[in-house]
């Protein structure tokens, strides 16, 4: 077991304490324990026993218990109390907003014991009624259920892509000589995938045996289409066709309805027409081939039919790795490491920008701390030249929109990244406010996750993006696509009014470890969406292009 795994069950163990109302001190230990645990440098399980002992913080109790895991890969005490709580009060604690405090009283008091019958009370305005529950933690209660339930069974791009990749290679290892081509939404490299999808030539009744051999539902629906389910609740699907419908079977299955629908006015397409390839589709429709990622938006059928299309970025047309996070908060490598490992990558330059002093929970750095971290960087500059580290910060955005440092401190920085991190609960007037006052400050130079959105967990502040990419435009700030899996943030869906008005997007991983630098990957996939061009990509910029491009942020100061 790996310590996060027994840092988890701590963690239960002490809500699930809490929920049944027993010794709280004893619960509270248990939390801090999983807290230390999650922090340690060393993997517990690769200790010498008596190391155990001796951490600070964990005693005789909780060291028995690591070991107890680490041998039988179980925690008897917290089986004990899965035993006794009803599954459904166990999810509740996947709800944002919902302790163990106050899903003890929805269990004890209001009765009830699963997420439909407490978004049933909340309906019903009951749960007002009891201690601690006012409306608007009500209203925040039930729109945190309707987002969970409505995400159940969906996927990130990044957690499903190793699964239909090995979907599709056993497939064609057991029929070999068939064809299984990935299409849907997962071909559209949409950020979340419901279910993926393949196109085959497969026999139906040949598909259908082998799933329900592997312990998989097979069913049936209209035109060849089948759905299999697993055990875990996955669910595939695969359109079977003649080998001579693939193409146009594959093409109608890898567009959104709307695209389809204008695809099919503006070209008087046929479903029943026969091709021999994708590309023969758009050639006889006078149009340069769209690739899948492009079939969204009805608008793109147009702008390949007259003109010559954008090159759009791809993955190797990341030169620089911006939006860092270092040892100096919360990362976990050295900036030495990440700039080795960014260098041995072939990419040319690395910007670190750990936490600001006000994100103390992520050892923001005080202007102490920041002196000897430059004084670092430097030195290593000389070392490593001529890959080039540059200093930033990412500095939170404070409630009054203001940065985290006074400008004199501001102005020792290469250049300032500025991310909300605290008080993410804001109505759209708040968040505006205060993304606006960030955006006129001469400091700024990016805007990082411009919504705090985490992708099937957290929906994000409001925010009018057309203003917001107005102002960046007026103020020469560009705007971040954060490359992290879960955030993909901002939405591609507002790359092209972004390019419109001529703001830059910068794809940036927001590592916090040398190893997720590929994180970049999943940010392009979802900027090709979006139409973004390598020039028009911040973290493509050469070096010296990049240094051209700090020039132009310090005239704005
Ligand atoms: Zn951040
Ligand atoms: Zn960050």
């Amino acid at each position: 077991m790996d310590n996060s795994s027994i840092a988890d069950n701590f963690s239960l163990l002490s809500k699930l304490m809490d929920i049944h109302g027993d010794n709280s001190f004893k619960a509270k230990s248990y939390a801090a324990a999983a807290f230390t645990i999650d922090k340690l440098p060393a993997e517990l399980s690769e200790l010498d026993p008596e190391k155990i002992f001796v951490i600070r913080g964990i005693g005789d109790t909780i060291g028995k218990k690591i070991l107890e895991q680490i041998e039988t890969g179980r925690l008897l005490a917290l089986d004990e109390y899965l035993a006794k709580t009803p599954p459904g009060i166990i999810e509740m604690l996947r709800i944002k907003g919902l302790g163990p405090k106050k899903i003890s009283t929805i269990w004890k008091e209001l009765e009830s014991e699963n997420l439909g019958e407490l978004l049933y009370a909340c309906n019903e305005n009951r749960l007002t009624l009891y201690k601690g529950f006012g409306e608007k933690t009500q209203q925040n209660i039930k729109e945190a259920i309707e987002f969970y339930l409505g995400s159940l069974g969906s996927h990130l791009y990044q957690q499903i892509e190793p699964f239909v990749e090995s979907v599709t290679r056993k497939l064609t290892e057991e029929f070999s000589g068939q064809q299984f081509i990935v299409t849907g939404s997962f071909r559209r490299q949409m950020e979340i995938i419901e279910i993926p999808e393949w196109v085959t030539d497969l026999d139906i009744n040949e598909l259908c045996e082998f799933f329900t051999h592997h312990e998989y539902e097979c069913i049936t629906g209209d035109n060849g289409y089948v759905t299999v389910q697993g055990k875990d609740n996955m669910v595939l699907g695969f359109f079977c066709c003649e080998a001579s419908e693939l193409y146009q079977r594959l093409f109608t299955t890898s567009c959104s309805a709307a695209f389809l629908d204008a695809w099919q006015e503006k070209t008087g397409w046929q479903p029943t027409d026969i091709f021999s390839s994708e590309e023969d589709i758009f050639k006889a429709a006078g149009i340069a081939f769209i690739p899948a990622f492009g079939r969204e938006d009805a608008r793109v059928i147009d702008a390949y039919r007259t003109g010559t299309p954008r090159e759009v970025i791809q993955p190797g047309d990341i030169r620089g790795i911006i939006h860092t996070h270092s040892k100096w908060s919360d990362g976990s490598h050295t900036i030495e490491q990440m700039a080795r490992s960014a260098m041995a990558q072939g990419y040319e330059y690395l910007v670190i920008s750990d936490h600001s002093r006000s994100a103390f929970y992520a050892n923001g750095l005080d202007e102490a701390r920041l002196e000897a971290q430059h004084r670092e960087i430097d030195e290593l500059n000389r070392m490593l030249t001529p890959f080039r580290i540059f200093k930033s910060i990412e500095s939170d955005i404070l409630n009054d929109g203001n940065l985290d440092y006074p400008a004199e401190v501001l102005a020792r920085f290469d250049l300032v990244i500025a991310s909300v991190h605290s008080n993410l609960k804001m109505t759209e007037d708040k968040a505006m406010a205060r993304l606006l006052q960030a955006i006129q400050n001469p400091y700024t130079s990016i805007l990082g996750h411009m919504t705090g959105r985490l992708l099937l967990s957290r929906a994000g502040y409001p925010v009018d993006h057309q203003k917001i990419i107005d102002a960046c435009a007026a103020h020469q700030v560009v705007i971040e696509l954060n490359a992290h899996p879960r955030r993909l943030d901002m939405d591609w869906r507002w790359i092209p009014a972004a390019l419109d008005k001529g703001v830059l997007i910068s794809i940036d991983p927001d590592s916090h470890s040398a190893d997720s630098f590929s994180d970049c990957r999943f940010g392009v996939l979802a900027a090709q969406k979006g139409g973004l061009t390598r020039e028009n990509n911040l973290s493509s910029f050469s070096l010296p292009e990049f240094e051209a491009f700090l020039q132009t942020q310090h005239a704005k100061r």
